[in-house]
This record gives structure tokens, C-alpha cells and sequence, in this order.
């Protein structure tokens, strides 16, 4: 018979994760580093998606260019670390962060519950047909019917 075992993620609160177990969670799906906007005359506008992703992301790859510096390279790259877990409802509905700081499953695409990062190419960044940010760019056309 074969020993059933939890899954860490299942198990343990996003404050008790390792370094390794938090960088896991992460699905790798990129749409954190699309733009998005809210409309500042309205209160409690929702936050709506762009098309168009951070100047940093390498589209071809399907990753960040520059992972280890990306705090110091990019203005407004977000740190996310599990005591701030409280306000990653700016993240997509995907998110396997957020999902877990609100005690739900991951998809099934996950890479952890899949063992494979192919099918997270359907669920992020590249589905979208993104635009690569540039100094001009009018993120108003890009915003994404919800
Ligand atoms: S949205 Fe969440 S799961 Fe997707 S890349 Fe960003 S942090 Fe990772
Ligand atoms: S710096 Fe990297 S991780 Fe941060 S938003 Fe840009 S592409 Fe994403």
C-alpha cells in the first residue's frame, strides 16, 4: 500500500512555508506583471488588467529577465511575502497565493499538482497576447474586457 501524504501547501499556512516552498507556489504564470489600472474618481473601482506586461518580462521565455533584481530594477515591482498576504486581492483570481491565503485548491494546471508548466501557457501571461511595455504606450487601449 502506498503512504498518502499531504501536500505541504495543503498543510501548512503561508507564514510557516520555506524559501523553497513559497518560490514553488508560484505557478509562473505572469499575469502579476501586467499593468493594471482603477479609475481614481471612483471609490473602490475594481482593478482591471492590461494586455500590456512589464518592460522586464521576457514574453519569448515566459519569465521575468531579471528575477534576482527585479525590486531594485523595476519601480513598483511588487514584493509579495506571506505577511502581506492580507492585500493580494490585486492579484489575479488565480493566483496561487491568493488562493491559499483564502484556503482554496489550487488548479489543476498548477505545476505542482501537474508536474509539468505547460499547461500554465493557457492560464497566463501568453494567453493574453501581451504587449511589451514601452515609454509611450496608452495602457487605456490595452485594458482587458472582464
Ligand atoms: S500571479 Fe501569482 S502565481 Fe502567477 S506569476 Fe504572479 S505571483 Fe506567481
Ligand atoms: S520586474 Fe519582473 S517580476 Fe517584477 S513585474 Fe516586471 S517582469 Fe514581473
Amino acid at each position: 500500500m502506498k503512504k498518502i501524504t499531504t501536500p505541504f501547501w495543503e498543510t501548512k499556512q503561508l507564514k510557516e512555508l520555506t524559501h523553497e516552498e513559497w518560490e514553488a507556489l508560484c505557478d509562473g504564470c505572469g499575469l502579476c506583471c501586467l499593468h493594471k489600472m482603477q479609475d481614481e474618481e471612483e471609490e473602490d473601482a475594481p482593478v482591471v488588467l492590461t494586455r500590456v506586461v512589464c518592460r522586464c518580462y521576457d514574453i519569448k521565455a515566459g519569465q521575468c529577465s531579471d528575477y534576482p533584481n527585479r525590486h531594485e530594477k523595476v519601480e513598483g515591482c511588487t514584493a509579495l511575502t506571506p505577511d502581506r498576504a492580507a492585500e493580494f486581492d490585486w492579484l489575479p483570481e488565480t493566483c496561487a497565493y491568493r488562493l491559499r491565503h483564502h484556503n482554496l485548491p489550487l488548479p489543476s494546471w498548477h505545476p505542482l499538482i501537474s508536474g509539468s508548466r505547460e499547461r500554465v501557457r493557457l492560464y497566463g501571461v501568453h494567453a493574453l497576447d501581451p504587449v511589451l511595455e514601452t515609454d509611450d504606450i496608452d495602457l487605456e487601449e490595452y485594458i482587458i474586457d472582464p
